[in-house]
């Protein structure tokens, strides 16, 4: 069977995971001049103890966006941000920041929080901060704890967060929710672009991309790959004595015999009508003409059959190798020119012609 058509979700993800850091790193940058201006006005207003912890928690942004840009850790920036933007807030509500005001930061906290991390993580951290919050304003005389809040303010505070925090959470689920099913249409629909509608194998637009991946694979580590170009013999005829639908059939028929007559490695293409190709990675000429060979003889004593007439099928190949050709304009050209040969030369065959073909075929290289 041939390799499964790739994926893109793995770029959506990727994408959504360097937004995400680029965002991180400009709210860290937003964090560190507010904490350093509000700090400054602290001290100013003679809060030297508070201002020493604002700044503090602005050169904590810095460190986080230092390691950063020295590691590139992703996950590393993120929790670090969390880690710091919760105890800054725990500390808010803790000592009621300037006059009390303090805790009204949290409010950037759950859109923030469900941003940077998962629904359950997000979640997990706001509950643990809402217990934190209850214990302060429940235990007004526990040690650190310098505020005092007025219960109107203490019910209010909660039932608002609450509320945001509710809201937040069913945004960024509904987002999760069509993201995901773009990220899968996406997906599809690119299966599709990439694949033949009657026979599900790839179409000559993923073969086309297949051959210069493995072109500059060539290129790179001068691995040989060759190709079969292949045709079914006076198809038209099926057509014409059969019917378009036994037509069909024959193609998809005949894909089935070539996936199970091909290796794991090897692709097969509809280069289009009743035209096929196979891409034969780490293969030589020889090697190429043996399976060639192997798939005209299959396919000749193959039992075609349509709502059980039988069919007669055959079919003609031109083989040939990047080492004879050196490009692959050059290439498809060399392999559409044999098997123009084997056609003029009688059909059901495969060209150029060699006396033997019984060499054996290797197993892939890995690379
Ligand atoms: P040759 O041996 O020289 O290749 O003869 P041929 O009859 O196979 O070649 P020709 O190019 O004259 O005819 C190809 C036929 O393949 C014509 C076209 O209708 C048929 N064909 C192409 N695509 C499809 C398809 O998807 N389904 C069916 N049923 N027929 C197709
Ligand atoms: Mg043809
Ligand atoms: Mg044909």
């Amino acid at each position: 069977m041939p390799e499964s058509l790739p994926f893109n979700h793995r770029t959506a993800f990727e994408q959504e995971e360097a937004q995400v850091a680029r965002v991180s790193n400009w709210l860290s940058v937003m964090g560190m001049l507010f904490l350093t201006g509000i700090g400054s006005k602290a001290w100013f207003s003679a809060h030297f103890t508070h201002a020493w912890v604002l700044w503090s928690f602005a050169a904590l942004l810095g460190a986080n966006m230092a390691y950063f840009a020295a590691t590139g850790n992703r996950s590393a920036q993120k929790s670090g941000m969390l880690v710091i933007v919760s105890a800054l807030f725990a500390y808010l509500i803790v000592t009621g920041g300037e006059n009390n005001t303090g805790p009204l930061w949290l409010y950037v906290f759950p859109p923030l929080l469900f941003y940077l991390s998962s629904l359950r993580v997000g979640t997990a951290v706001l509950i643990l901060c809402a217990t934190i919050a209850a214990i302060v304003f429940a235990f007004p005389g526990l040690p650190m704890v310098t505020a005092e809040y007025h219960t109107d303010f203490k019910i209010r505070f909660f039932s608002t967060l609450f509320f945001e925090s509710i809201f937040c959470y069913v945004l960024e689920a509904s987002r999760l929710k069509a993201r995901n099913e773009l990220v899968k249409q996406a997906d599809s629909l690119e299966r599709a672009a990439r694949t033949d509608e009657l026979t599900g194998i790839s179409n000559r637009r993923d073969m086309q991309s297949r051959l210069q991946t493995e072109f500059s694979r060539y290129q790179r580590t001068g691995h040989h790959f060759s190709i079969a170009l292949i045709d079914l013999d006076l198809f038209k005829n099926i057509n014409d004595s059969a019917g378009h639908d036994a037509g069909d059939e024959v193609l998809k028929q005949f894909t089935d015999l070539a996936q199970s007559v091909i290796r794991q490695s090897d692709v097969i293409a509809r280069w289009g009508g009743e035209e096929f190709l196979i891409l034969l990675p780490d293969t030589s000429l020889l090697q190429a003409l043996a399976l060639a060979e192997r798939l005209r003889s299959e396919v000749s004593s193959h039992n075609f059959e349509f709502r059980d007439t039988p069919l007669p099928v055959t079919i003609s190949a031109g083989v040939c190798s990047i080492a004879k050709s050196g490009t692959l304009d050059e290439l498809l050209r060399q392999a559409d020119a044999h098997l123009y040969n084997a056609k003029e030369t009688g059909r059901n065959r495969i060209a150029p012609r060699v006396r033997t073909y019984d060499h054996p075929l290797p197993e892939p290289i890995e690379t």
